[in-house]
Formats: C-alpha cells, structure tokens, sequence
C-alpha cells in the first residue's frame, strides 16, 4: 500500500507501447504467480509518495509530503525526469535498494574476496551495478605465505565474481553488470587487455584499464615502465609503454573492449580526497567511486524541454527545466534517506557523501527537434549552455538543501570547503548516465548519444514486425516538405534503411540535421563527450561509434585526442567488430 492514498484526480501516464511492454515486464511489481499486483500509475504514485515521504523528518522543508508526491509523480509521468531503474523497481517494497551504482574493494586475502564476491551478489539481487579493482591483488605466481603455494592472480578470482553474477541473474531483477578494473603498472596487466578474446568469457563484465598521467607521457616519450607488486610496492618487470598502449588500441579495433579509464583525472576531481582514493567506476563507466561507496542516478529528458510558439519556432524552455533540476535534486537526496543499502559499510559511506548524479537524455531528439545537427558547433556549444545550466542549478538546489538540512558530513574536509563553495548537501550533484532503460520509458534517446537509426523494427505480438520511424523526424518531413510524394519517398527510403544517406528525394538540410550514429564522425562523437564532461562532477557515459572500415591508427588518435580533452575514459565501438571474435573452448577458455 502507497503512503499517502492515490488522490483520485491523478493524470494516468501515457506510454508508448515499447514503454509499455518494458513496464509490465521489467518493473512492475509481481506476484508469486508472476501477474503485475500493480498498474503503471500505481508504480509511478509508489515511486512518488515514498520517495516525497521522506522530507517530513525535516522540519525546514517547504513543502508538504502530499504535495511533493503529487509533484515528483508528475514530473515522472510527463517524461521530464526519471530515476534509475533501482528506485523504480524498489522504492516503497521491503527490499527497498535505490541505488544503481556501487563500487566494492577488493583487498588481497581469500577472506576479503569471498567477502566482496557476497557482498557484490547481494547488489546484484537489487538491481545495482557494482565496479571493482583487482589492483590490491597479487600477481600470479606470487607466493602464498600462509601455505608456499602459488597465487593465481586477478585473472582467476575475476572468473569466479564472473560466474557468480551469471548465477544471480537467473533469477534477479536485472542481469548483473560488472567493471573489472586493472591500472596499467599491475603485472598481470597483459592478461587483463586480452581477457575477453575468446567469446563469451566475462560475459558479465566491462572491463577498463586505468592509465595514469605518467604511463601516457611514457607513451608519447616512447619509454619503459615498471610493474610493481601492489603488496610491497616492488618492481616486478617492466614493459614498453607504447607496446601495450598499441595493445589496448589493437584490443580496441578488434571487440572494444577492454576500455580505458584516466585515473588522475578522476582522481583531480575527488572532491572528498581526505575519504580515499578513488580506485574503481561503475559498470558503465559514468559514476567513480570511493570503495563502499553507492550512488543513485536521474536523468531529465532534455527534448520534453522544447517547446512550439504559433509560428511553429521551436526553442528549449530553460527556465522550465532549471525549475525541474532543483527538484529532481531534491528527488535524489529524499532517495538517499529513502533507500535501504545491502551493507552497513556501504550507508556509512553514503551517508557521509551523499552523492547523487542527475543527467541528460533525450539530447539528440532535443537537437532533432531544434533542427541543430549533432556534429556542428552549434550542437557543441548549446550542450555546453545546457550541462551548465543544469550543473549550476544543481549546485545551487544543493546548497538550499544544505541550508535546510545541513551539509554532507564530510563537507568540512572536501574540497569545496577549502574553495569557499557551499556548503552543499551533496559531494557531487551530475553524471551522465546511459539511460539504456529510462530512455525507453520516456519514449526519448538515449543519454547524449546521437540517435543510432531514424527507423526501427519492433516486433509485434503474433510475430510480425512493425517498422516505426521517429516522431521527431516524421514530424519534421510532414512540417517542412510540401510535396506528399516526396514525403513518401524520403520516409519509404528510412523505413528500409534506417538513415537517410544516399535518399535522393531528401532536402540536403534534412540530411544535415538528421544524422545517426554511424553518419557522426568518431571526432565529433567525441568533441560531444568532452563537452558535456566539462559541466558534469562525475563522469559521462558515451560511446565513440566507428564504421567498419576505421583503422587502428584511427584508434589510437582517438585516445589520444580523449586524453587532451580532459575526458575521464573511453568506450570505442567499431560498427561490427564484435562477430569478429574468436570462438574459444576448453581450458581457461
Ligand atoms: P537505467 O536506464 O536502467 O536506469 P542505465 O543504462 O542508465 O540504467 O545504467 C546506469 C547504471 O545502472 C549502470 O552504469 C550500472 O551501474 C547500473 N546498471 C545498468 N544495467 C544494469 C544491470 N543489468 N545490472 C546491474 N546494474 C545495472
């Protein structure tokens, strides 16, 4: 039971039928037959009035619980924010976990793995996302000093996390996700870049290497460096550095994976140094993390912003969506208190933090309707004016709430403290997530990332399939292009292709403005992630999208470029370079 009473005047939430479908499967609460004991607005008004319930312990807020339900249920409902799917699936049932985002040490001892191994299984029961280091690890072939045998290294124990999470997902809300981490100077680090050649080992991880300020000048220097024993700090070998960066880009071209994370960066914007290095992300690479420490995400879909005047200008509708940043900053504190956390370790570290990480989706279609082609100046700079709009009002709701509530307790040692800002409620406010399911929810595209078609093809119950094209772009053909026949012309042509490349009846400015990821160049892909990662606390999620035929030197520019950009870590994906992987069996395999 909700609690406060569903008023009955409540606007019902309008959903596509893909968002529908992911609804009635995915988040709906069950019973033990399986049958959804919940409508759509039934877990929208839980989401709601539990998360609002929260703010009648303080007693300096100004809003009334009810009231705040009925606000946060609306913004919910009209596609302006949502939370992580966590607080969508838990919040006001007894299991009552928020969070999307952990990271778990990883000390190196039997007892301490086995401790993470349990502690990351019970995430996973959640529906969290944990990241982890197998940096403290020793390597293989090191002694075991309680028994003279030999240790087996990272590699191994990251099978076993591996496995279990493959076991927990059969009958978990979520298929568990993963981030091995590994830096760059732990001597199984050759392992580590070519763990996932064979198909489907590590199924259940994102792997990154974490490179370091130093390794990267060592790089372009075309010098050596040292792997060290991470018990006692020793030397124990020693590798070129442009060999193994030409390995991660080898490794890159070939299946994407593994990715690479610039640790000093994170590191330079930790903004509580004192609580620890931070050493590990989350699996999808946007949210760094102290060990122990969670953090739950929100997104505002930035095309519910644009609005039409009578002559039919479309313009993004700033002061609205400051007004939906300072509540959806609230929103995200009230889930802090609101939610339960699977380790007493980790409410302590959250609690002392309190971090939360508001984003974006729904850019491209935003741009799609502005009629602002994704890979232009304009594109950059409005993203820009947009993430800091969005992090400045994020800063300033979180000083208010400091105001009403008092700042997070570590305040007094972070660096905001020392910068004369604050003080605020939350260590960081902004990250960018990947939306993969929010996004389908609110009907929109995915985070920042360009949209990767302008048709799709669903399939239908009775095992037809429907192409649907984008609103967005259907829309724009019937406004701009007079001749019906033409129109049909331009929508058959993406219907069948998915992109308007090589459509002889479309208006070059269409073509212009309507780009999908494979017509973006990796550049400006890029130059995207940059720009919003120069507003956002934490990290961007975002792919770099190559075509087929990109070359490793194309690779290893992009690297490059990544690390003078400022940007916390890269994910390449070469248009089909997946199916290219080797199919391995038998041992170690
Ligand atoms: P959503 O749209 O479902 O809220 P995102 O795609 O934005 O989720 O991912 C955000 C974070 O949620 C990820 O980085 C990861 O930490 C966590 N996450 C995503 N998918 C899973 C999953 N299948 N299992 C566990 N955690 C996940």
């Amino acid at each position: 039971t909700p609690l406060f009473p569903m008023p009955a005047d409540l606007e019902q939430p309008e959903l596509n039928s893909n968002a529908e479908t992911v609804l009635v499967k995915r988040y709906l609460r069950k019973d033990e037959e399986g049958l959804a004991k919940e409508t759509p607005t039934e877990l929208f008004w839980r989401v709601a009035s539990s998360i609002a319930a929260e703010e009648a312990k303080y007693e300096k807020s100004p809003w009334k619980p009810e009231d705040l339900a009925r606000t946060f249920y609306d913004m919910m409902i009209n596609g302006l924010f949502l939370p992580n799917s966590p607080t969508l699936m838990n919040a006001g049932t007894p299991l009552g976990q928020l969070a999307a985002c952990f990271v778990l040490p990883v000390p190196d001892s039997i007892e301490g793995i086995f401790d993470s191994l349990k502690h990351a299984a019970l995430i996973h029961k959640s529906g969290g996302g944990t990241g982890f280091s197998f940096s403290r690890l020793r390597p293989a072939g090191a002694r075991v000093g309680t028994t003279g045998g030999i240790a087996s290294g990272p590699l191994s124990f990251m099978r076993i996390f591996n496995t279990a999470t493959e076991q927990i997902k059969q009958g978990g809300v979520r298929r568990g996700a993963n981030m091995g981490i590994l830096r760059v100077d732990h001597p199984d680090i050759i392992e580590f870049i070519t763990a996932k050649e064979c198909e489907g080992e590590f199924n259940n991880f994102n792997l990154s290497v974490a490179l370091t300020q130093e390794f990267m000048e060592q790089v372009e220097a075309g010098e050596s460096y040292e792997l060290y024993d991470p018990r006692d700090g020793r030397v124990r070998g020693r590798l070129e550095a442009a060999q193994v960066f030409d390995m991660l880009v080898q490794k890159a071209w070939a299946s994407g994976d593994p990715g690479i994370i610039f640790l000093d960066r994170i590191n330079r914007d930790n903004p509580t140094p004192a609580q620890g290095e931070i050493e590990a992300t989350n699996p999808c690479g946007e949210q760094p993390l102290l060990p122990y420490e969670a953090c739950n995400l929100g997104s505002v879909n930035l095309a519910s912003f644009v609005t039409e005047d009578e002559k039919g200008v479309q313009t993004l509708n700033t002061e609205h969506l400051a007004e939906v940043v300072h509540l959806a900053v609230r929103f995200l504190d009230d889930v802090i208190d609101a939610s339960i956390y699977p380790l007493d370790d980790i409410a302590e570290m959250v609690h002392k933090n309190r971090k939360i990480g508001l984003g974006v989706m729904g850019w491209a279609d935003c741009l799609y309707a502005l009629g602002i082609p994704y890979d232009s100046e304009e594109a950059l700079e409005l993203g820009e004016e947009i993430m800091d709009l969005v992090q400045r009002e994020s800063r300033i709701a979180s000083r208010l709430l400091a105001e009403e509530r008092g700042a997070f307790p570590t305040y007094e040692e972070s660096v905001y403290k020392k910068r004369g800002e604050g003080p605020y409620r939350n260590a960081t406010t902004t990250t960018i997530a990947p939306t993969g399911t929010l996004s389908i929810l609110a009907g929109c595209s995915s985070g920042i990332e360009p949209c990767f078609a302008l048709s799709f093809t669903r399939n239908v119950l009775d095992g037809e399939k429907l192409v649907e094209v984008n609103p967005v772009f259907a829309r724009f053909v019937e406004r701009t292009v007079s001749d019906p026949a033409q129109q049909q012309a331009i929508l058959d042509h993406v219907r069948r292709t998915g992109r308007l490349k090589d459509c002889p009846d479309a208006p070059e400015d269409l073509e212009r403005v309507f780009r999908t990821a494979m017509d973006v160049s990796p550049w400006s892909h890029l130059a995207m992630q940059a720009a919003f990662q120069r507003f956002t606390d934490n990290a961007v999620s975002k792919t770099v999208n190559l075509p087929n035929e990109a070359t490793e030197d194309d690779i290893r520019e992009i690297y490059l470029e990544a690390y003078r950009q400022g940007v916390k870590g890269v994910t390449v994906y070469r248009d089909g370079s997946k199916t290219g992987q080797v199919l391995c069996t038998g041992e170690g395999a």
